[in-house]
């Protein structure tokens, strides 16, 4: 019988960590908690205040999460991080949010994370970005802009083709695939 979404969240929900801390069986550094959401310290931090943010349910990456859900956990994380400002007398804050094992995710339970920052700690490495032809700029925002039609916060729908396999979250493209061919590739952030 083929495996359902619902499936792949069950099976993966019994062996998450997070669930775990949510639930009480494994303690955390706990910051805040509501009815929806849970936030605690990274057990690895990348500097002193780096806080996670999950919802209670458990979803593996943020399109298979309900609008509401998605739209409380983005409150919390701008209340969060204005608090962490201000707590910890950050520069700067990284939001980050890895979907899937090729962008880095190791816990299949959605999460932000909220990172605090200082000027040059050079905490986190730059991204390896590329220079691109603006002409190619143009090709490839209107290949995905035919894919894309606006939306209003009371018309927000989960979209029904979003699918994780166990391994890697591979959601399913509709249309062409958009590739970016790299070239002159530069440290500079
Ligand atoms: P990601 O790579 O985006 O999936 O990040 C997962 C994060 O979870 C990493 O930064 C880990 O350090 C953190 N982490 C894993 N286990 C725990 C734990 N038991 N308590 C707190 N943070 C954890
Ligand atoms: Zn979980």
């Amino acid at each position: 019988m083929a495996q359902t979404q619902q499936d792949v969240l069950n099976a993966s929900k019994e062996q998450c960590i997070f669930c775990k801390i949510i639930s009480g069986d494994i303690s955390a550094a706990k910051i805040y908690e509501d009815d929806k959401v849970f936030a605690f310290l990274d057990i690895n931090p990348v500097n002193a205040g780096h806080t996670l943010v999950v919802p209670k349910d458990h979803y593996i990456v943020l399109p298979q999460l309900p609008d509401d859900l998605a739209m409380h956990l983005i409150k919390v994380v701008k209340y969060l991080s204005g608090a962490i400002f201000e707590m910890t007398g950050a520069h700067g804050i990284n939001i980050y949010q890895n979907n899937g094992a090729a962008a880095g995710q190791e816990v299949p339970h959605v999460h932000f994370h909220i990172i605090p920052r200082r000027q040059d700690d050079n905490a986190m490495s730059p991204w390896n970005r590329s220079k691109i032809d603006p002409e190619q700029l143009k090709q490839i925002a209107e290949e995905m802009g035919k894919n894309l039609k606006p939306i209003s916060s009371s018309t927000v729908k989960l979209s029904s083709n979003t699918s994780v396999s166990k391994k890697t979250s591979k959601p399913k493209r509709k249309g062409k695939p958009v590739k970016v061919k790299r070239r002159n590739s530069t440290n500079s952030p």
